[in-house]
């Protein structure tokens, strides 16, 4: 057994390890030189591929527009709304020299764009006619990180952000809930990873926002896992950067803006919401390949037989889904197998000699759905006829098994800290309790636990019945949390 073939570290056992392991061995990512920095790997990519481009498409579909903002950010402009950078100061990298020259005024190697994007789109917007504004960008930030992990925090990372203009607090108060929406059916569609959504507390909103959304996903550790942000702003951003407009009536005002982004932390979320001990496992829509097929021969002349089928088989399928041929002759077929299931391939066709002359197939989801488990021996044709329902069903499955484990590992009616210690301190989850609203009581939540108020979860996510008290001070509820320990 070579290195590689060493199994993975089991879940149960140690899930940290697992997920260090699972990241490399799928070969999403790989480390680099540079420290916190790490190298999306061509199979990585692929799939952050795909989440963009579908993402990209629910943009525009919305009305949203692309545009592309400069990296560096002068360092009086990120200054100018002070809670955004006392937020952001702490973690941002600063280019004192260019050119071998000291620089004037230092830039900020962008940590989010709302310092470079307004100053700019402000001299877009005259009047009323020029809203809403609508335009996203997909880009890296830099954000300096003492304690990184693949994916989950990173010095660097891809992700994209919106930034939008508006007349009226109601219509970006819309716009953050659209894309809050809009983020929660991509994780729910694609991703199979069904998050709650909600508001995030004062002490846990976006640096200058007015108010912050949020997607919280629950992880195979029952951690939670803050997947995505759409921000009201308010008018704190206009105001520092001088974004007003004439309105109908001829008078000057400053517009309301929203900001929001999802990152390649989702692909950490895909990691940990799906994997097994054997390997990562990929929602169907996501898969960089969807089908693999692994021709399995012993002699030169089953070779050019097994992969002529291989071929003939993939030729049809490739009208519907994503196939690759494995046609190495340096691994065996045991070896391949192995490989694809690590990288979480959603199903392999395997065909030898024996299959050749019988015109049949023997197809392996990486998973059990309605379609059955385990090996399955099919004529050619009809296998190939039922992948793209298989492929449905396995997305489905995904999705059933994602919801009923957060169903499972959500905790309702917790009335008192010691239940709230004793459920995170052990298996951990959801946890829906009461709060008074006082910040007394949400950083000793945090104290007592290690576990964060998630958020205030939205209407469809909250308990039949409204909690009465808050669970540290006892005091009235003024609101049904989520809690849990987070990412
Ligand atoms: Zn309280």
């Amino acid at each position: 057994m070579s290195s590689d073939e060493k199994s993975l570290t089991p879940r149960d056992e140690d899930f940290s390890a697992w997920y260090n392991e699972i990241v490399q061995r799928a070969e999403l990512v790989g480390y680099t030189p540079v420290r916190g920095c790490m190298v999306l790997r061509p199979y990585g990519y692929a799939i952050w591929e795909l989440m963009q481009r579908r993402l990209d498409e629910m943009f525009k579909a919305t009305g949203h527009q692309n545009a592309y903002f400069p990296l560096f950010i002068p360092e009086s402009f990120l200054e100018k709304e002070a809670e955004h950078v006392e937020g952001f100061a702490p973690e941002t990298a600063v280019v004192t020299h260019g050119g071998g020259k000291e620089l004037e005024e230092p830039l900020v190697v962008r940590p989010t764009s709302e310092a470079i994007i307004w100053p700019i789109m402000a001299d877009w917007i005259q009047s009323y006619r020029d809203l809403p504004l609508l335009v996203n960008q997909w880009a890296n930030v830099v954000r300096w990180e003492m304690r990184t992990r693949p994916f989950l925090r990173t010095l660097e990372f891809l992700w994209q952000e919106g930034h939008t203009a508006h007349a009226s607090e109601e219509e970006a108060e819309e716009e953050a809930l659209r894309i809050l929406e809009l983020y929660r059916s991509f994780m729910d569609d694609w991703m199979a990873m069904p998050p709650i959504t909600g508001l995030k507390t004062e002490g846990d909103k976006f640096a200058g926002a007015l108010r912050t959304y949020s997607c919280e996903a629950l992880m195979q550790d029952n951690r939670a896992l803050q997947a995505g942000t759409s921000h009201n702003l308010g008018q704190n951003f206009a105001r520092a950067f001088d974004v007003d407009y004439q309105t109908e009536d001829g008078e000057h005002a400053y517009v309301w803006n929203t900001s929001w982004g999802v990152s390649t932390r989702l692909l950490g979320g895909l990691v940990m919401t799906h994997g097994d001990d054997a390997g990562l496992i990929l929602p169907p829509r996501l898969a960089p390949i969807q089908v693999v097929i692994v021709p399995i021969w012993t002699s030169d002349q089953q070779r050019s037989l097994v992969l002529e089928v291989a071929g003939r088989v993939k030729g049809v399928l490739q009208r519907q889904a994503r196939v690759h041929v494995d046609d190495r002759d340096t691994l065996n077929p045991g070896a391949k197998f192995y490989e694809w299931e690590a990288k979480g391939v959603p199903v392999r066709i395997e065909i030898g000699p024996k299959d050749v002359s019988k015109q049949q197939v023997t197809v392996v989801p990486r998973f059990g759905s309605e379609d059955g488990d385990g090996k399955m021996v099919k004529p050619e044709s009809q296998a190939i006829a039922t992948i793209p329902r298989m492929l449905d069903n396995l997305q489905r499955e995904l999705f059933r098994r994602a919801r009923t484990r957060r169903q499972a590992n959500s905790y309702r009616d917790v009335t008192d800290m010691e239940t709230l210690e004793e459920i995170i301190a052990g298996d951990g989850g959801f946890v829906f309790t009461g709060w008074c609203g006082g910040e007394d009581c949400e950083s000793e939540m945090t104290e007592g636990t290690v576990a964060t108020i998630r958020v205030v979860p939205d209407e469809e996510f909250r308990s039949d019945e409204a909690p009465e008290s808050c669970v540290v001070c006892g005091g009235e509820a003024t609101a049904e949390v989520v809690c849990a320990r987070a990412y």
